[in-house]
């Protein structure tokens, strides 16, 4: 069962971005029809699709001429596939921004919600150099690559990955 999710889950970029095979893409129709988890992983993907859309269309039109193989049969980890990645973990991010403006108290001794939450941002926070690491690896990706590093070590600034994106602002 476990597996069959994260077989799925290898498929639901192309998925969601129409790249599949007619056969895989059937099959991937099947297992969500009655998967709400990868329903959810796949609506996930979908914005963080829109929103790698919008960093291609902000970064990189005016200057760079980037070959997206958008029609390629196979492909492993595509240019779209990291963007997806880091833009998924983007959205991630903000979106606890946004919880933790709202829903942080006063001054006072840290809660224990407040712990875990410094431990989930030390994970965000890896998990998201991480990703730009991988896309560092990618022609073409400076100036994306520096925005994030630079992302990372304004809003995670207590994090060990902010001390090492930090290193790696050129
Ligand atoms: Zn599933």
């Amino acid at each position: 069962m476990e597996k069959t999710c994260k077989e799925i889950e290898e498929l639901l970029v192309d998925y969601a971005d129409g790249q599949l095979s007619s056969d895989n893409s059937e099959r991937v129709a099947e297992h969500l029809a009655q998967c709400e988890n990868c329903r959810k992983v796949l609506n996930a993907l979908q914005r963080s699709l829109e929103l790698s859309g919008i960093i291609w269309t902000d970064g990189f039109t005016e200057t760079e001429n980037i070959h997206i193989p958008i029609q390629r049969k196979i492909r492993k980890l595509s240019w779209r596939h990291y963007a997806a990645i880091a833009a998924s973990i983007l959205l991630a991010v903000t979106t606890s921004i946004v919880w933790r403006a709202l829903v942080k108290p006063a001054e006072k001794a840290p809660s224990l919600i407040e712990i875990e939450r410094s431990i989930i941002e030390e994970g965000t926070a890896a998990k998201l150099l991480t990703a730009t690491d991988l896309l560092a690896s990618k022609p073409h990706t400076e100036a994306l690559i520096k925005s994030q590093y630079e992302y990372i070590v304004t809003h995670y600034p207590n994090t060990k990955a902010a001390a090492t994106a930090k290193m790696r602002i050129p």
